[in-house]
């Protein structure tokens, strides 16, 4: 069983890190699926882009998704109609219809070999209370033309008391297809940068990127950093919070019936697809979902979903293990577009919910039309400063009232000094004779490895996560390995290594 995305099969080019400073009418951040199709479009139009990377191009969120290309984001078109009504749920429909068509339009045109697949999807539900929830969806639906059907079960051995289906969806190899993109961008002599950490914006008329070793002055910056590097009102601290997803690949006994699957249902949020490699068919099965550094839990997610997959799905062992966070709004819309009223060449793109491949398509179409035509049909739809009394609020105040929890039980719960009885493969916290809080992990060869815990970012304490071996924040999602080194998140600086 490998402990890697089944996509990171495929290598993608490497590309040096940035060191003198540069110029370029467009830098992007970040270099995961919305970087890249940014990049992509802009050189398309004839722009000189930068595009930079803190890590490997496409090596985080989008690198370990699942690749469902679908515009059922969830039971999400009743709510919306509910929260602003069916002209604002039309919007993000038709948003999202166009960023498919796009995407259809690339791979077909260009013939991209990346596995592309056209599928129905579905939404099913176990839970008495959730059937009123999808049928109302199926009516959203109705409302805003979309073909769905209500029927009462998905052809798998899982209880399932009712699933909508919505056609001619689809899904893909992601990184096949972002290969394509990234060769194209070198052919249209974009400059891209890996190792290259952005640790500051300097606002302007010509905004400044400061990098470690360099500077990138350009006439307009997009932030496609995941969670906003930028964010100087922290906006996004409290605005968002990371969802954490585990998925597992494997082949199984009975062929794939095809489709593509997710449970509405809070209680482990199962989602399905499939994709064939080298002749053989892996399922794709995700879920467990839960707030980044809090799986409440004694038992590992992985072990959840295999011992699920192996009673109901017929699975062989796991060949591939993995998992990924994505940043969940108030609003179930995306932030995207101007970062500020009073510096509008900066934007940004964020919090797509777990639905990032149409997402990064209508942020990459949105932040371009904002740069060559200065307005977009969809700009105040997904506004950045935006506000709703409902429902923004009462998240508002569920993120705000969470984070304030994990800062001071974090500060408060360790008072352990020893580390006698921690075997190899665990960690724990403890206080040192300063009263701090130190995390400290033994690996295989009994060597310790200790960390300050505080997070970098805004200073909560991390928690330790036992199934992939790494410090996670509970608070904004920054995640460290057992030397502090950052792995993702928001978070600029390493944590603080301590001596054992
Ligand atoms: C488990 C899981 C399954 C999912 N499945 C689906 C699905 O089936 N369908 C779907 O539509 N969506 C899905 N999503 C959502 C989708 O994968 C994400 O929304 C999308 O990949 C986000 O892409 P991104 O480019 O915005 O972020 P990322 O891929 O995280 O890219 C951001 C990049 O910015 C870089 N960066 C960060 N900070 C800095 C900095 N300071 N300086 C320079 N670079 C920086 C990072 O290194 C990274 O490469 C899923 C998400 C999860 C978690």
């Amino acid at each position: 069983m490998k402990k890697q995305s089944i996509w990171q099969e495929i290598s993608m080019s490497t590309f040096p890190r940035l060191s003198e400073s540069k110029q370029s009418e467009v830098a992007v951040i970040g270099a995961g699926i919305t970087g890249i199709t940014t990049a992509y479009l802009l050189a398309k139009q004839g722009l000189q882009v930068i595009l930079i990377d803190r890590d490997k191009l496409a090596g985080k969120t989008t690198g370990h998704t699942t690749a469902k290309i679908t515009i059922q984001h969830g039971d999400i078109y009743h709510k919306l109609i509910q929260d602003f009504g069916v002209e604002t749920a039309s919007q993000y429909k038709d948003s999202q219809l166009e960023a498919f068509a796009s995407i259809c339009d690339i791979i077909q045109t260009n013939q991209i070999q990346c596995s592309f697949r056209e599928e129905d999807s579905f939404l099913f539900t176990d839970t008495t209370e959730n059937v009123p929830k999808l049928e109302k969806e199926y009516e959203a639906y109705q409302q805003l033309g979309l073909d769905g059907e209500l029927l009462p079960s998905i052809p798998f051995d899982i209880p399932v008391l009712q699933a909508l289906k919505l056609r001619k969806q689809a899904n893909f190899h992601p990184i096949a297809y972002l290969n394509y993109l990234i060769e194209q961008l070198k052919a249209m002599n974009v400059e891209i940068y890996e190792n290259t950490l952005a640790i500051d914006i300097e606002e302007g008329e010509n905004p400044v990127i400061q990098t470690a070793d360099g500077r990138v002055t350009c006439q307009h910056a997009v932030i496609a950093t995941h969670f906003p590097m930028y964010d100087p009102l922290k906006m996004f601290s409290i605005k968002t919070y990371p969802s954490r997803s585990y998925v597992t690949a494997f082949e199984s006994q009975q062929p794939y019936p095809g489709g593509m699957y997710l449970s509405i249902d809070d209680e482990m949020k199962l989602s399905l697809r499939s994709i064939t490699v080298d002749n053989k068919e892996y399922w794709l099965f995700g879920g467990e979902s839960y707030k980044t550094g809090q799986y409440a839990k004694e038992t590992s997610p992985y072990d959840e979903l295999t011992k699920y997959a192996m009673d109901h799905l017929q699975a062989k062992e796991p060949a591939y293990q993995w998992s990924a966070q994505d940043y969940i709004p108030p609003d179930h819309i995306p932030y995207i577009g101007r970062a500020k009223e009073d510096y509008p060449n900066i934007y940004l793109a964020t919090a797509f919910r777990k639905w990032g491949m149409t997402n990064s398509m209508v942020a990459a179409k949105l932040i371009t039309d904002l740069i060559l035509k200065h307005d977009s049909p969809y700009e105040d739809l997904y506004k950045p400063n935006r506000f709703h009394a409902n429902p923004d609020l009462k998240q508002l105040t569920k993120n705000g009232a969470n984070v304030a929890k994990e800062f001071i039980q974090g500060k408060i719960q360790v008072n352990d000094e020893s580390i006698d009885d921690l075997k190899p493969g665990q960690a724990k916290k403890i206080r040192d004779d300063n009263g701090q809080i130190i995390g400290v992990y033994r690996d295989d060869q009994h060597q310790l490895h200790g960390v300050d815990t505080t997070c970098t970012h805004l200073g909560c304490e991390v928690n330790w996560n036992q199934s992939e071996t790494c410090w996670d924040c509970p608070c904004h999602g920054s995640r460290y390995d057992i030397d502090g080194n950052v792995l993702e998140g928001p978070a600029i600086r390493n944590l603080t290594k301590k001596e054992m």
